[in-house]
Formats: structure tokens, C-alpha cells, sequence
């Protein structure tokens, strides 16, 4: 059984079709993706908020060497989006690097970000893209 095997898929999956994050009771504070604990305080008492899909690009990084197998295109946009509630990082897609800038709106968007080298099974997740004004 690979990384993204179906049981693993099946499980995560209402977390990665929907933007929803851990919320700590204890600080307040928001983490994507939920984790056990909160990655801030450490406290276990965690609760979920559903995340806006539309955020602030705060950084990014051009990646040109990705270590995934099913990469057939390069370079990669990494970026930290700010959405309000929470931060979390994704990849930036539709977009030239030289085209993004720091504060750019972007939107919450699914595309395929694995295929399981065993079962041929796509994984779908979460990126961005800038929202297009007019
Ligand atoms: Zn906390």
C-alpha cells in the first residue's frame, strides 16, 4: 500500500475537498491541516472551522527540482496564503512566477496532486490561483 492508498484517501478526504481547519479551544487560534494538537500552545482540545476560500498571497518560492514522480512540469509555485483566520502553505497554479506578486488575491481551487504509482488512483487536493479582477 502506497502513501495515498484509498483507506488514507477515504479518510482525509472531507479535509481535502473543503478548506477545514483545526481551531484550538485553549488559544483561539487556527492550523491547517487539523492536526492532533495545536501546533501553537500544544493544547488537544481542538475544535473545526471551515476556512474562506479566498485569501492574501504573503510569499512564495520558485521550486525547480520537485521530488514528485508524476512531475511533468517545472518550475513550481510554493506559496504562504493568508486566509484570515489561518495560514497554510499550497501551490500556486495558472500563473508565470514572474506574473505573482506579494498580496495578490488568490483563490482555493482543486487539482490533481498525486497518482499513486500501484493503484493509478488521482488524488485531488487544494492549490491556489490569483483571482482574475474584471
Ligand atoms: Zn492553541
Amino acid at each position: 500500500m502506497g502513501e495515498w492508498s484509498s483507506a488514507r484517501v477515504w479518510r482525509s478526504r472531507v479535509y481535502r475537498y473543503r478548506l477545514i481547519a483545526g481551531r484550538c479551544r485553549s488559544c483561539g487560534r487556527a492550523h491547517y491541516p487539523p492536526a492532533n494538537a495545536c501546533p501553537y500552545c500544544g493544547s488537544r482540545d481542538l475544535d473545526e472551522v471551515e476556512l474562506p476560500r479566498v485569501g492574501r498571497l504573503i510569499s512564495y518560492s520558485v521550486v525547480y527540482a520537485t521530488p514528485f514522480e508524476d512531475r511533468d512540469r517545472s518550475p513550481v509555485v510554493i506559496g504562504l496564503i493568508d486566509l484570515g483566520i489561518a495560514r497554510l502553505v499550497a501551490e500556486v497554479v495558472d500563473v508565470k512566477p514572474g506574473d505573482l506578486r506579494v498580496g495578490d488575491r488568490v483563490e482555493a481551487v482543486f487539482r490533481r496532486i498525486a497518482v499513486d504509482g500501484n493503484t493509478g488512483l488521482i488524488v485531488y487536493g487544494i492549490k491556489f490561483r490569483p483571482v482574475r479582477v474584471g
